[in-house]
């Protein structure tokens, strides 16, 4: 039985990550300061606290400043969009991110279409969102940003590729059908309503799923030689008696002798977010500074 390629989204990132910080030192040398990030985290949320610390550290090993936001969990929607706005005006902070999701009391529309939509590098501002539909520049999303740049280096020229995209959040699922569709693919968005999902996902040459459902995509479903990009991250019981591992949404032994090619969980897409983070933050700088964005491969 021949067998898929496993696509290392690590070692992507990780070159990805050494560019952005060779255009970082490039542009402090242009523009005689760093680019700035400032991420904002509201409550104790562990998860999310792992996240902001490693953003934070990938942020610095990038030759950039991080800047860290706490507030309490019972903060209020106006205590925290106050600091969204000092951020706004502030010259050294380039990207602002607040880290989701946010407490009951605060409506997360609300503080996104707080960001300056120039400092909003995860891409969620309706502007951004509406740039992105319009085929403008814009910031677009990290995760579906970095399941693009993987593609591209796969596959080249994605055009006349059916893809089919399996989620429609605006994190995640639209960005990417948007994106697809700016590469020439024929996209189809599948979400929680779609009759016969094996049928739409067999037609598929670039499937992309992000629907956080354990290994719901079976190996059978998938065309012989598509390319699998798997977005899904589910904690489930190990083997071993009271741990948990991470699986995608893809069975990923099940499809690995159907793929060309498929990224695991963990070690796929995961790493690409801060990545994309990073190179978006680089851009936003650029355009602070009046620079022209041009950095080899981003
Ligand atoms: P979401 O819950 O907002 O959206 C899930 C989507 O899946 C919905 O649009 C829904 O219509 C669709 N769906 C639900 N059940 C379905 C079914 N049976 N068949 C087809 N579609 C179905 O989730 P999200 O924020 O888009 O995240 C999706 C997954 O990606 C999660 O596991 C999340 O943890 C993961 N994620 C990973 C990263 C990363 O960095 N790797 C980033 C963001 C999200």
């Amino acid at each position: 039985m021949t067998t898929g390629e496993i696509i290392d989204g690590k070692a992507f990132a990780a070159e990805v990550r050494a560019r952005v910080a060779e255009g970082v030192a490039a542009f402090r040398a242009k523009a005689a300061r760093a680019p700035g990030l400032a991420v904002v985290l509201v409550g104790e949320d562990p998860a999310s606290a792992v996240y902001v610390r490693s953003k934070g550290k990938a942020t610095r090993e990038a030759g950039m400043e991080s800047f860290a936001h706490r507030l309490p969990a019972e903060a209020s929607q106006d205590d925290l969009i106050a600091l969204v706005e000092r951020l706004n005006t502030d010259g050294a902070v380039d990207g602002i991110l607040v880290q989701l999701p946010l407490p009951k009391q605060i409506d997360e529309r609300a503080v996104i279409a707080a960001i300056a939509p120039d400092k909003d590098v995860d891409g969620f501002h309706p502007e951004n969102a509406g740039r992105l539909a319009s085929g403008l520049d814009g910031f677009v999303p990290c995760t579906p940003l970095g399941c693009l740049m993987m593609l591209k280096d796969r596959l080249g020229d994605l055009s006349g590729l059916d893809a089919v995209v399996i989620g429609r959040s605006n994190i995640v699922g639209k960005p990417m059908a948007q994106l697809l569709l700016g590469e020439s693919c024929t996209v189809t968005i599948a979400h929680s309503r779609t009759r016969n999902l094996p049928a739409v996902i067999g037609r598929a040459d670039i499937i992309v799923a992000a629907v956080g459902r354990p290994q719901m995509i079976k190996g059978d479903w998938i065309k012989p030689g598509a390319t699998v990009i798997d977005v899904g991250i589910n904690r489930v019981p190990a083997e071993e008696e009271g741990k948990t591992r991470l699986v995608g949404d893809v069975d990923f032994a099940g499809a690995l002798p159907h793929v060309a090619a498929i990224t695991p969980v963990p070690g796929g897409v995961g790493p690409m977010t801060i990545a994309v983070l990073l190179r978006n933050t680089l851009v936003a700088a650029h355009r602070h500074a009046g620079l022209p964005f041009e950095v080899e491969g981003l």
